[in-house]
């Protein structure tokens, strides 16, 4: 590890009755496929071999000032059915660590470096895999990379894909070609301490567990709170999570499974499985086919986490007044408005112009999206538009400049031209000199997969990380 490498397992602070200790699967193959170094380099791991890699991210030898592998325990309503049988089934926490100074300022100027996860998924089975076999398909492993990639490129608080390393077992999995391959995934995560984390406490009536857990989530990811202010603390999660959700509408993503095991206390989107970016704007656009009340739809998400903070809300109130954590849990809808106005002005590059210019241009932006339906795909609007007007001349000689016609983008136009471009240097980037926006459509989902799957060539998902890389870079969305 590097000199800026610094463990500080601080889950165990918990004491016992969080986790359990657990050994991961012994793989037959341990095959590198992913390493991302510029993850690695904000905690202090790029300087490790790609031997060492795979022996802390493959076969799991605990890295230095780490304890080992535990599973966290947790509950969660999964499509509004509690259940109290969860738990990592397929993943732990195999180690904690402080994000590096620079890693920190990088992202925010004068930013504290975080409290970081090395989480796994597909690691081996655990107390709490009931019928599973706690594998992961190299495909779902594949899936969650390209996805936090294109969050994180998008500006949206997410987990990083950390390693991917393909095992050598044939999964059998039911709603795909069988067998298939299988892949231990590590992300690099603000946490995953879930809304279930407190559900599993309060469901069990231990209201010192829901105590524990206030203090050492305050403490550690929200330090401005006051210690022992519960509603305090909520009303910080529940900001997390509208800037979260807002990220999501204004990035085209549905995440697909909103289950309170899959939120966590620091507003960080994490487990990727059945998601998928829309190619225009539909608000019933739904990414799990076992979703089948269209639950977790696109335009339903705010919807959906809104009702998992009320969740989070009960358990609260075992130790707090309902007053006020009923006023804490109010603060999501105008959080959550605001935060879709700031989102979609960074999308479309331009600055704050105060409150109610800015809700213009929101709502003439959207109704342009939901006028323009299927014609108008959500990335190349975003990316014809970026940096208000610097680019207009582009989109209305380009492919697309058939959309840009009528009254509704007259709307939009005049909305978007009130407000003062941000960084037209951008523009500059060779990104934008290509004319092509990044875009995670399904179709080159599934045509990445196809070339891993049936020729083992890795050159398309590789190109597509490098393309997702550059388009951070020029977007710099912060
Ligand atoms: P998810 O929908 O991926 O968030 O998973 C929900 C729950 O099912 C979590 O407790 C997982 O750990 C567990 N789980 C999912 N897949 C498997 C598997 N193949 N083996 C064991 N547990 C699993
Ligand atoms: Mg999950
Ligand atoms: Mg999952």
């Amino acid at each position: 590890v590097s000199p800026a490498y610094r463990p500080e397992p601080r889950f165990f602070d918990l004491g016992p009755d969080y986790a359990d200790a657990v050994t991961a699967a012994d793989f037959p193959q341990t095959i590198l496929r992913l390493r991302n170094d510029r993850a690695a380099a904000e905690v202090g791991l790029e300087t490790l071999t790609d031997a060492e890699w795979i022996a802390a991210f493959g076969r799991f030898a605990p890295l230095p000032g780490q304890p080992g592998p535990i599973a966290m325990r947790y509950h969660g309503h999964q499509f509004r059915t509690y259940n109290p049988d969860l738990g990592d089934g397929r993943g732990f926490l195999a180690a904690q660590l402080r994000e590096t100074p620079q890693a920190a300022s990088d992202r925010v100027a004068s930013d504290r470096p975080r409290l970081m996860d090395l989480g796994t998924k597909g690691s081996g089975r655990t107390p709490w895999s009931r019928g599973g076999d706690g594998r992961l398909t190299l495909k779902g492993g594949v899936r969650e990379a390209l996805a936090a990639a294109m969050l994180e490129a998008l500006g949206v608080p997410t987990s990083r894909a950390l390693s991917l390393i393909e095992t050598g077992e044939a999964l059998e999995r039911g709603d795909e070609p069988s067998p298939t391959r299988s892949a231990v995934l590590v992300r690099l995560s603000h946490s995953h301490v879930r809304f279930g984390t407190f559900q599993r406490a309060a469901y069990l009536g231990r209201r010192d567990q829901i105590e524990a857990l206030v203090e050492h989530v305050r403490a550690l990811y929200h330090p401005q709170v006051a210690p022992g202010d519960a509603p305090g603390l909520l009303a910080a999660i529940v900001a997390a999570s509208a800037r979260l959700t807002a990220r999501w509408i204004a990035a085209g993503f549905v995440h697909g499974v909103l289950n309170t095991d899959n939120l966590n206390v620091t507003g960080e989107s994490f487990d990727y499985g059945p998601w998928r970016f829309l190619p225009f704007y539909d608000p019933g656009f739904t990414a799990a086919y076992f979703d089948q009340t269209g639950l977790y739809a696109f335009a339903r998400q705010p919807e959906a986490v809104f009702w998992n903070l009320t969740q989070l809300a009960g358990c609260l109130k075992l130790v707090a007044e309902v007053e006020p954590l009923t006023d804490a849990l109010n603060g999501f809808g105008p959080a959550y408005i605001r935060e879709l106005r700031a989102a979609f002005l960074m999308r479309l590059g331009v600055l704050s112009l105060g409150e109610a210019a800015d809700q213009r241009l929101l709502d003439a932006t959207l109704a342009l999206l939901r006028e323009g339906g299927a014609s108008l795909r959500w990335e190349p609007l975003f990316f014809d538009w970026f940096g208000g007007f610097a680019s207009s001349a582009r989109a209305l000689s380009g492919p697309r400049a058939r959309i840009y016609q009528g009254e509704t983008f007259d709307a939009f136009r005049f909305a978007l031209m009130e407000h003062e471009p941000d960084r037209i240097a951008r523009l500059e980037h060779p990104m934008f000199a290509a004319r092509e926006p990044e875009e995670m459509l399904i179709e080159e989902v599934e045509a990445i997969w196809s070339a891993i799957d049936a020729d083992d060539d890795w050159a398309p998902f590789e190109a597509k990380l490098a393309r997702l890389e550059a388009a951070r870079a020029a977007w710099a969305f912060g």
